[in-house]
């Protein structure tokens, strides 16, 4: 695999974007390395986002005569959660790379707290966005750096908290060195799990407005998926989430479960409205297609 330490670390640094995914942080990599990202000219800096988001007629392509996104729509109060579903290739990821900045619109707009999201600086936003992806990456340092690079000026007591809200303090403490052990960007010495509950204890301590998670189906044992389940519920705690989700549990209990299929939102509303449209979401329930555990 490519090793992405310096966008990375810069990111990280820069932005408190943490970055979990390896798919995903390879399209922030090409991005990046194609071109420095640019602000609009009139683009000014936010300190603290309330989490609001609107798309409003968002269209969108990744090269000519192919429309991977159109007229979107989408209203999105501060603190709720928002499951996105739908099948491979869709377009869900492309949502939220456009939520995310990372992409602009071709046609119409994203607000956040009524604001044009380009019209905001890239750095100040990404500061008020976390980002869980399926693979956790980790740096080559500690344990509790690992969990600091949410937020460079945290304490150490701060660092432990975040542990503790992740369900990772256990298993921090047997570690051989705690909080000291050096972890392996490679991952080797502690579970995928594990790896999953430092990234969220990262992005927990950053504490942005904004929450960008993608559930992991990967393979962990049930007792680690009900931790991970659980730290997700915390995190998520009074934040704006998109989830790109996989868990019943999630997608039920979401403020709005938005569906898309071929780039178009077919479907949105509440478990409850879904089920009467007796339409896609209803059918991948009834297929079993989302997981019922968790
Ligand atoms: P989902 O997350 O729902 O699986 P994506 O947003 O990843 O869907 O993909 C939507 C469509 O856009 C797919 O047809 C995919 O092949 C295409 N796509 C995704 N990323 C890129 C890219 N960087 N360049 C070109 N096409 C892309």
């Amino acid at each position: 695999a490519r090793q992405f330490t310096r966008p990375l670390n810069d990111l990280a640094n820069q932005y408190n974007v943490v970055l979990s995914a390896v798919a995903g942080a390879e399209r922030v990599f090409e991005i990046i390395d194609e071109e420095p990202e640019k602000d609009d000219p009139q683009a000014k800096r936010v300190d603290q986002l309330h989490g609001a988001v609107e798309f409003r007629s968002v269209d969108f392509s990744y090269q000519e005569g192919e429309q991977t996104l159109s007229n979107i729509d989408l209203r999105v109060e501060s603190g709720q959660t928002i499951a996105l579903v739908g099948p491979t290739g869709a377009g869900k990821t492309t949502l939220i790379s456009l939520l995310a900045q990372f992409y602009q619109p071709d046609g119409g707009r994203i607000l956040l707290d009524g604001e044009d999201a380009s019209k905001i600086t890239k750095a100040s936003l990404r500061r008020n966005m976390g980002i869980v992806l399926q693979d956790s990456y980790l740096f080559e340092t500690t344990v509790r750096e690992n969990i600091r690079y949410g937020r460079l000026n945290a304490t150490d007591e701060e660092v432990v908290q975040a542990a503790k809200a992740a369900n990772a303090d256990d298993f921090i403490r047997k570690l051989p060195k705690g909080y000291d052990t050096v972890l392996h960007a490679d991952g080797s010495g502690i579970s995928h799990g594990q790896r999953q509950l430092l990234s969220i204890a990262r992005v927990m301590i950053a504490d942005p407005a904004l929450l960008i998670l993608d559930e992991a189906t990967s393979s962990v044992d049930t007792i680690t998926e009900m931790k991970i389940n659980n730290a997700f519920q915390q995190l998520m705690k009074g934040k704006t989430s998109f989830v790109i989700a996989h868990r019943l549990n999630t997608v039920k209990n979401a403020d709005i479960i938005v569906v898309i299929q071929s780039g178009r939102i077919t479907e949105q509303g509440t478990h409850q409205e879904l089920l009467k449209e007796n339409g896609y979401y209803a059918s991948l329930l009834q297929s079993n297609s989302i997981q019922k555990n968790g």
